[in-house]
């Protein structure tokens, strides 16, 4: 884009005296702008209609410079300026880049029907509507909410495996790197390891029950990249999420159906969560960090018997994390 800002200014310059060399130049220099608008609208259409799976994943997001046409590109100028209905500003093809499940699900990428899933990816702020497969032919979906970078979409109850597809209101349509499997409600699992990430339990000072200065650790520390996504162990409710100097970003989680909290600290910001919010086993809470009193990112964690601080007491969580990475 800013080749065309360089250019505008020197044409309008030229203008004042019109020669046919000058009109000529003008002409062709309309004919490299509109080549330039359209370059990354056709590489996108090249990258969907490759559907390339894992090199979609990792594709950048800026689509490519393009280089200016050499004096042979006229004829391909026109061919895409009447393909994509001609005209400068032509918004983008929409392009799927990734498809996350986000409730109702066995893991991040194993939707069940009635789930909430993001279809991530360029240009889905047109889009208008979901395509599934289902036994009987296609479903189209409304959505729930859409933006420039993500639309979010509940699986129709008839969804079986297949692509899916994304439909903009110019009717452009684009389709999802891979299928989608989807999964009985009954295969979501009644509790997850919390850290999504390659983690360490440390050594002995990372344990229950080691020595801090004034008093003994209440936890298990889990060392992970900062960033690596936490999510819930199980269904639960927001207790606390707020900042504690020594804790740093805290969210303590009331496991329904039981007389247990879980308590999850140093978060490196605070969790996007509401109190009194519900989240199922899986759901994401918020990413590892080293805030607060804290010597490098890790998650403490802590598992309490009754309410935490409040009259519960914390047990050792170490048994318990290791049995949900089994
Ligand atoms: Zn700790």
């Amino acid at each position: 884009m800013v080749s065309t800002m360089r250019g505008a200014p020197t044409r309008r310059g030229r203008k004042q005296t019109i020669t046919p060399a000058t009109l000529m130049l003008v002409v062709f220099g309309f004919l490299a702008l509109t080549f330039i608008v359209l370059m990354p609208a056709q590489a996108e259409a090249r990258v969907l209609d490759g559907a390339g799976t894992a090199s979609l994943e990792n594709s950048p997001v800026e689509p490519v410079e393009p280089t200016a046409p050499s004096s042979g590109g006229q004829g391909d100028v026109s061919s895409s300026a009447t393909s994509t209905g001609g005209g400068l500003g032509v918004p983008g093809l929409p392009v799927i880049s990734s498809v996350v499940c986000l409730r109702q699900c066995v893991s991040s990428s194993r939707p069940t029907r009635g789930a909430i899933i993001a279809i991530r990816g360029k240009n889905l702020d047109r889009v208008t509507r979901v395509i599934f497969r289902s036994k009987s032919g296609r479903i189209a979906t409304r959505l729930r909410t859409r933006s420039v970078g993500a639309v979010r979409v509940t699986v129709p109850k008839r969804t079986v495996r297949g692509y899916l597809s994304v439909v903009d209101s110019g009717g452009n349509r684009a389709r999802s790197p891979r299928e989608i499997s989807i999964f009985p409600i009954s295969a979501i699992p009644i509790q997850v390891f919390p850290v999504r990430g390659p983690i360490s339990f440390g050594s002995s000072g990372s344990r229950f029950g080691a020595g801090r200065p004034g008093h003994i650790h209440q936890g298990q520390d889990v060392s992970a990249s900062c960033g690596t996504t936490l999510v819930s162990i199980r269904k639960a409710r927001v207790v606390y999420n707020q900042w504690d100097d020594g804790g740093g970003n805290y969210l303590v989680l009331r496991n329904i159906g039981t007389n247990t909290n879980f308590v999850y600290m140093h978060m490196l910001r605070r969790s996007p969560l509401k109190v009194g919010q519900v989240v199922g086993a899986g759901a994401r809470i918020g990413r590892v960090g080293n805030t607060g009193r804290s010597y490098g990112c890790h998650l403490h964690f802590e598992y309490w018997i009754g309410p935490w601080q409040t009259g519960g007491k914390p047990i050792d969580p170490l048994p318990f994390l290791r049995s949900l990475l089994k």
